[in-house]
């Protein structure tokens, strides 16, 4: 029952979104660096990515812990989570 309710939900997101995105065609081990190397390269790509937001989002919402996404790492997208959860439980809102 949960797989097909993620199934399902993985049906109804809207991802067209991709369809812009500045990485389409780059090679995809760029995003998933071995741990410690180098992640600017990727976050060049990212930096004049028009649906940047919409890809860190999507990153965020479905717990993405690997590569970068929105032009940010694991760490960076954790710390930001961390503050949402954050945010919500003081009945606040978080600023990323
Ligand atoms: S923000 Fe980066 S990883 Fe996300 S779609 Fe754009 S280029 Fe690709």
């Amino acid at each position: 029952m949960a797989t097909e309710l993620a199934v399902h939900k993985f049906l109804q997101e809207d991802r067209t979104w991709q369809l812009k995105a500045n990485c389409l065609g780059v090679d995809p081990d760029l995003f998933f660096p071995e741990r410690g190397a180098s992640t600017r390269e990727a976050k060049e790509v990212c930096r004049g990515c028009i649906v940047q937001q919409d890809c860190l989002e999507y990153a965020l919402t479905n717990g993405e812990k690997f590569g970068i996404w929105g032009g940010m790492s694991e760490r960076e997208r954790r710390r930001i989570r961390r503050s949402r959860a954050l945010a919500r439980r003081s009945g606040g809102a978080a600023t990323a």
